[in-house]
């Protein structure tokens, strides 16, 4: 029961992939807009992103948002959404960019 693989999430920014522990989960509302999955437990179809502005941006500069979620993203999502992704990075602690290991 308790023998499960670590839970391997695909960043929709690099590509790569990342224990969920280090991604951010974004989530499609039943109303159809994209929201920010402070839980990582809301229903709904999901997508995740590394835990940092470049793998954000990265995702929104590829449309991965709109086709993971199938939603539409308008620009006003993508400011809402990065407001969000900034608070979630900020109480992660890793918004500050880190250049190896100093
Ligand atoms: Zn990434």
């Amino acid at each position: 029961m308790s023998a499960r693989k670590p839970s391997i999430r695909t960043c929709i920014g690099c590509g790569r992939t990342e224990d969920k522990r280090e991604v951010v989960r974004f989530v499609r509302t039943p109303e159809g807009t994209i929201e920010v999955d402070r839980s990582g437990k809301a229903n709904g179809r999901g997508a995740y992103v590394h835990a940092t502005l470049e793998c954000f941006e990265a995702a929104i500069r590829k449309h991965r948002f709109a086709s993971a979620l199938r939603a539409n993203v308008t620009e006003d999502d993508v400011s809402r959404l990065r407001a969000d992704v900034e608070q979630v990075l900020e109480t992660k602690g890793t918004l500050v960019h880190k250049d190896g290991d100093a």
